[in-house]
């Protein structure tokens, strides 16, 4: 059941102080896209351009998430993508996992209000807070988890495929199983 409409999710996060990540931003990052998307995107936090921007995945990992997205047929629009904390961490590194659980219910309710069928959540973060502290992404990146009828695909975060090209075969794998997946789910729908 939900509880929240849009507008009163994006003012609680605008004023939320659940954790000390917001003392050292510009902005917040809510997150943005469509809100009645099949597909969510989920990554770690805001880095400093998004920081400046207030929006989610527009620095050198969010123009490399737009290609790859074009490259099944997808435009950003199409997609929410949202990350585990809206507020940037100071010098970008791993949230905590307090931070992390302090953020959560924003998740919940982005989760909620989208009502996605598939999501891909980027990097360890996203699979860690989202499936379980337990998996690891090099193993559990590239197979599908499924959770009341909703499609888990963890997969590489862009910015570990800008320092790593290597991973880059095995992220445009999972990119064409998102899109056989949408595939399979539209022609399947009644
Ligand atoms: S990271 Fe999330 S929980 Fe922490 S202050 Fe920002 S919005 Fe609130």
């Amino acid at each position: 059941m939900i509880r929240i409409s849009w507008l009163e999710l994006l003012q609680d996060i605008q004023s939320c102080k659940s954790c000390s990540l917001h003392e050292n931003i510009q902005n917040k990052v809510p997150g943005q896209g469509n809100p009645n998307a099949r597909l969510m995107i989920i990554g770690e936090g805001p880095g400093a351009q998004e920081d400046r921007e207030g929006l989610a995945f527009v620095g050198p990992a969010g123009q490399l998430l737009t290609r790859m997205l074009k490259a099944i047929d997808l435009e950003r629009d199409e997609v929410y993508i949202a990350n585990v904390v809206k507020c940037r961490p100071p010098g970008n590194r791993v949230p905590s996992k307090e931070e992390a659980d302090a953020c959560k219910p924003h998740l919940r309710a982005q989760f909620a209000l989208v009502q996605p069928r598939i999501i891909l959540l980027m990097g360890s973060t996203a699979l860690q807070q989202v499936l379980s502290p337990d998996m690891r992404i090099t193993s559990a990146r590239g197979k599908w988890v499924e959770r009341k009828g909703i499609f888990f695909l963890p997969t590489f975060h862009p910015a570990a495929l800008l320092r790593d090209e290597g991973k880059k075969r095995d992220a445009w794998h999972d990119m064409q199983m998102v899109r056989d997946k949408l595939t399979e789910l539209e022609e399947s729908s009644p």
